[in-house]
């Protein structure tokens, strides 16, 4: 595997990110990428800190100058990482009719906390939480409409160990198979003290089982230096498996190979 896709990333366009387009292309190059596709947030939640903080007329123009500032050496993806469509289906609606090569959703809010926030670790176990957050995860995944599903455990990344829920993340991938929807290895555990992606080898497994065909690789990088973290880690997981990876481009499905 030679050609090096970042799709999931986060510049100063989200509430989070902390450096600018330009030199998240210029790590991009350096580190040898074919593609970046910029992610950033819209997050609808009145309590997430990103809560309308998204410009889409600016991220567009934005966009469009990377494109034609570093086209030659690197090809720039212009996607979007939206949280709970299920719940916001009018803004969804309005982000469906804008241009984005890879609509991409994620889970980040049960009610009205954040997965990650202590106040829900101080209080439910680890498996009501993962309960929960699938519950979530299935509403969106059968509401669809979109590429791609990000960090598909993410309480992983906030609490030690995963916890399998096998009927449900099979539900959850049945449905992502029956409607197209690719399955993303998310690096950003592994940069963060635990030894697996979001999600790791069981969940892959099933999902290509299940007749999943469509894979990405995503760092979840929110600064430069966090562009394609452990890339090799993930394409040795989708390789074991035979795992089909690829980018998107137009919202088309690409293997890397056919590139
Ligand atoms: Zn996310
Ligand atoms: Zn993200």
């Amino acid at each position: 595997m030679n050609v090096l896709a970042d799709l999931h990333t986060h510049t100063n366009f989200s509430a989070d990110g902390k450096d600018h387009m330009a030199d998240m292309c210029r790590a991009a190059i350096s580190k040898g990428l074919s593609y970046i596709c910029f992610t950033d947030h819209i997050d609808n939640n009145p309590s997430d800190n990103g809560y309308k903080y998204f410009n889409y007329a600016k991220y567009s123009e934005t966009i469009e100058r990377m494109r034609e500032e570093f086209g030659d050496k690197i090809q720039v993806l212009k996607g979007i990482e939206f949280a709970e469509p299920h719940l916001y289906p009018r803004e969804f609606e309005d982000v469906l009719k804008k241009d984005f090569d890879i609509v991409m959703v994620g889970i980040h809010y049960l009610g009205e906390t954040y997965v990650g926030d202590k106040v829900i670790s101080g209080n439910y176990s680890k498996q009501q939480i993962f309960r929960e957050y699938y519950r979530e995860v299935l509403k969106a995944v059968k509401f669809g409409g979109f590429d791609v599903l990000a960090h598909f455990d993410l309480p992983k990344r906030y609490f030690k160990g995963s916890y399998s829920e096998k009927e449900m993340t099979l539900e959850i991938l049945q449905e992502m198979v029956n409607k197209g929807i690719a399955l993303e290895i998310n690096t950003s555990p592994l940069r963060r003290g635990f030894t697996e992606c979001t999600p790791d080898s069981e969940i892959l497994k099933q999902y290509i089982e299940a007749g999943g065909t469509k894979v990405t690789t995503g760092s979840d990088a929110h600064s430069c230096g966090d562009i394609a973290a452990d890339f090799d880690y993930a394409h040795k997981l989708i390789k074991g498996f035979q795992g089909i990876p690829g980018i998107f481009k137009g919202r088309r499905f690409i293997p890397i190979d056919s590139l």
